[in-house]
């Protein structure tokens, strides 16, 4: 019996490859982007109010995620010094670790921030003199 092409899912196959579930999921997907392309004034009007009425407790949750990935942060900031749309002068040139750079195979500012914690350790919170 064939089954669910969607990860872990396992049920019993419904239509186009899914189950039941999965397939009136993406239908429902597809009616979604469909609308949006169809209202794309009316869809950016909700995007909008819901950004407002999320917005403080969304800036809250960033700032505690930034807060304890303040490795992550530092490695992601220095890329974009380098390799980004507005490189600064004084980083011109300056090397990279390949394997923290996402742009070469295998690397990522994860990689970055899990060397940093490793080798270095957390970064001292705002308090420390
Ligand atoms: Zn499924």
């Amino acid at each position: 019996m064939k089954l669910c092409s969607i990860q872990e899912c396992g049920k019993k196959l419904y239509a186009r490859g899914l189950c039941r579930t999965h397939y009136n999921r993406q239908w429902q997907k597809g009616r979604l982007s469909a609308w949006r392309a169809k209202n794309p004034e009316k869809a950016k009007a909700h995007r909008r109010t819901a950004y407002l009425a999320h917005r403080d407790e969304q800036q809250q949750k960033s700032k505690v995620w930034y807060d304890a990935h303040s490795e992550w942060v530092s490695v992601r900031s220095h890329w974009y010094y380098i390799f980004g749309k507005n490189p600064l002068a004084a980083y011109r040139g300056m090397p990279f670790c390949r394997g923290w750079n996402p742009k070469h195979l295998g690397g990522s500012w994860e990689a970055g921030a899990k060397w940093i914690l490793d080798h270095i350790g957390p970064r001292p919170d705002k308090n420390y003199d």
